[in-house]
């Protein structure tokens, strides 16, 4: 099924130039934008990938991960292929560099998605995977279908996506996961994309009141050094809120980056150090076995509040978003 694109304009000669996001492929006839999934029909953009999920799964929220954004519930998770980004160590590759048609998919409507959702208990609804900006009319017809069946929305995103569509989104989105991936030279080199549009959607979902966490992947020699890990927190805490979780992660090696080694744990574990001692009050480690940095603590008294393994939340002692030893709120959607 072919769905005609929602943020584009027609140029001269059939030319048409797509306004989804900071890329603006100027596209001809016949041909696809950077996203491998939008095409030039005979002078009409077309979203290639509309009701074509390649994978939908039943995640916990925790493997977002949204930490802070309804504890323990499930997620159905969903992506089409495709990505306006190209990062050379992308776990999932497979599907997110990959045309239409390249890889098996199913037909599912919107309303199917919803039906989905309904019928295994999922409260949340996840664009994930690859990069839901680049299948964004469908994941736009099934969050609005989503509310009105008080299912919530949620990204994972690179948050490579231009404001008017963005904010056109927020509208129905609760929350997102938002890949911060490290300083100008790393969108350059590695992900070939920049960071400037990201830092601008970053701020919109954050004044939205979209809920946010952040997730930095630190890869050695790239984004690991001291230097990388204290401008990321100060743009934090100058741009948002020292209340924004942020998640270091490790890398492991994949696609174009095989020749590198994992990330080691001390690092990751050092870099939240740095981050909680520069002010942040939830940081996190994740891809490490971390008891500590996998646990939520109240920012005042200090004691352990959510406890969680392997992506679930085993323990969960928040009461109506407070902590119940000192009654400090506790930021997130808890419920
Ligand atoms: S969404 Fe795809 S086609 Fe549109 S500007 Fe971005 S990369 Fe190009
Ligand atoms: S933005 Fe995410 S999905 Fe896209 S290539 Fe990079 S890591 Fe993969
Ligand atoms: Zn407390």
């Amino acid at each position: 099924m072919l769905k005609e694109a929602l943020f584009y304009e027609k140029l001269k000669n059939k030319l048409v130039k797509c306004k989804l996001c900071p890329r603006g492929c100027v596209i001809k006839p016949n041909g696809y934008g950077n996203c491998n999934v939008r095409k030039n029909v005979d002078g009409k953009l077309y979203s290639m990938v509309y009701a074509k999920p390649v994978s939908i799964a039943f995640d916990p929220v925790e493997k977002k991960p949204l930490f802070h954004f309804l504890p323990g519930e499930r997620a159905l998770s969903i992506a089409t292929v495709g990505c306006n980004f190209h990062c050379v160590y992308c776990q999932n590759w497979e599907i997110s560099q990959a045309k239409p048609n390249e890889v098996p998919f199913s037909l599912v409507y919107p309303e199917e998605i919803v039906k989905k959702a309904k019928i295994h208990e999922c409260k949340i609804i996840s664009y994930t995977y690859t990069e839901p900006t680049v299948f964004y009319e469908y994941m736009l017809d099934i969050a609005k279908l989503a509310k009105k069946e008080k299912i919530k929305n949620t990204t994972v995103t690179n948050a490579f996506i231009n404001k008017e569509p963005l904010k056109r989104l927020c509208k129905f989105l609760d929350a997102s996961n938002i890949d911060f991936k490290g300083p100008e030279k790393h969108y350059q080199e590695l992900c070939g994309g920049w960071r400037k549009p990201v830092e601008e959607a970053i701020k919109i979902m954050y004044e939205n009141k979209v809920w946010i966490e952040l997730t930095y992947l630190i890869i050695p020699g790239h984004n690991d050094k001291e230097k990388d890990i204290r401008e990321t927190v100060k743009w934090i805490k100058e741009n948002l809120s020292v209340e924004v979780p942020l998640h270091f992660t490790a890398f492991y090696p994949a696609y174009k980056m095989l020749d590198k080694e994992a990330t080691k744990p001390e690092t990751v574990i050092k870099a939240r150090k740095i981050a909680i001692k520069l002010g942040l009050k939830y940081v996190y480690t994740g891809n490490i076995i971390d008891e500590e940095g996998s646990t939520t603590y109240c920012p005042e008294c200090k004691k352990p509040l959510v406890k969680r393994t392997a992506f679930y939340s085993v323990e969960n002692k928040i009461v109506d978003g407070k902590c119940p030893y000192c009654n400090t709120k506790i930021a997130g959607v808890w419920k």
